[in-house]
């Protein structure tokens, strides 16, 4: 299993789901890989998903982030 999972940006106000940014974070954790601090109530889905998310939905930062720890793992 992947030591790390999807979890969703979420802004105020925010209604539709599949307007959300998605960010990489290491299992537990509430701070994406890019940096940004999410909130411990967010969204999770697991790191497969990605995938499917529209180009707008995935945090870059965090997926070249990610990227750079697995090939260095
Ligand atoms: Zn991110």
């Amino acid at each position: 299993m992947s030591p790390y999972e999807l979890m969703a940006e979420h802004h105020p106000g925010e209604l539709a789901p599949n307007r959300r940014r998605w960010h990489v974070v290491r299992r537990g954790r509430v701070t994406g890989l890019c940096g940004l601090l999410l909130s411990p109530v967010g969204e999770t889905g697991p790191l497969v998903a990605w995938a499917d998310l529209a180009q707008s939905g995935r945090c870059l930062a965090c997926w070249r982030a990610y990227r750079g720890r697995a090939t260095a793992a």
